[in-house]
């Protein structure tokens, strides 16, 4: 089994569920006592976080880079970054080590050509939904087409993200929200959605959903064990 490095804490609450995703797909694929093999550096957020609100991504390029090399001094053989956002600065952290960076929208591009989606809607942070670094990707690398809630419901989800989901809270309003927020990336013509922030799990699934939901955290740590175990 090759050994996984994750950089976490962004959110921590995310990262516990990649860390049990993870053993647990190991364990489903491998019986017995087998577990995960991996080192995880979790950060503290609240730096990191106030520098994407700066718009300082090249100290956060930086940062994450340099704790990616740390990974893989430690014999990491494929780095995972546990968040969405953060990809923003995947090309820094790319360029700074020699082992592959296994980017999330990889295998949630995938999940969606096997699944035939067309055209699917995008659930994340203000900065995952306005830039072009992932929406862009999904769209040249995947082919798929993307929509994004209009700019009142980014700013409510990504509140709900950053003020609540991010800090362990889970309201049955925000859920609400984020239902209405899907049915109408549906009326608009969606086939699909992406949980494409790793704490949206945390709050909604597919079955409170009006249409199929491709949970991006799920599909990160099960390319994952695959890479691992491959
Ligand atoms: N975990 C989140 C994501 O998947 C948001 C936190 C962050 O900004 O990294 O985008």
């Amino acid at each position: 089994m090759k050994r996984l490095g994750l950089l976490g804490g962004m959110s921590w609450e995310s990262t516990a569920s990649y860390y049990g995703l993870i053993n647990r797909e190991v364990a489903r694929r491998l019986g017995g006592l087998h577990s995960a093999d991996l080192l995880l550096h979790s950060v503290d957020f609240a730096p990191l976080a106030a520098m994407q609100q700066s718009g300082d991504w090249d100290a956060i390029g930086q940062y994450l880079a340099a704790a990616a090399r740390s990974l893989v001094a430690q014999g990491a053989s494929a780095i995972l970054l546990c968040t969405n956002t953060m990809h923003r600065v995947a090309p820094q952290i790319e360029a700074a080590i020699d082992v592959p960076l296994l980017h999330i929208v990889e295998p949630t591009g995938r999940a969606l050509a096997a699944a035939g989606v067309e055209r699917v809607g995008l659930l994340g942070t203000r900065f995952t939904l306005t830039g072009d670094f992932y929406i862009g990707k999904l769209e040249r690398d995947h082919g798929v087409e993307v929509l994004v809630p209009d700019a009142d419901a980014i700013d409510v989800v990504n509140t709900i993200i950053f003020e609540e989901l991010c800090v362990g809270i889970t309201r049955s309003s925000s859920r609400a929200y984020f239902i209405d927020t899907v049915a109408e990336l549906e009326r608009r013509g969606a086939d699909a959605v992406i949980l494409g922030c790793t704490e949206i799990g945390l709050l909604v699934s597919s079955s409170d959903l009006p249409v199929p939901a491709f949970d991006t955290t799920w599909l990160h740590a099960e390319a994952a064990v695959q890479f691992a175990l491959t």
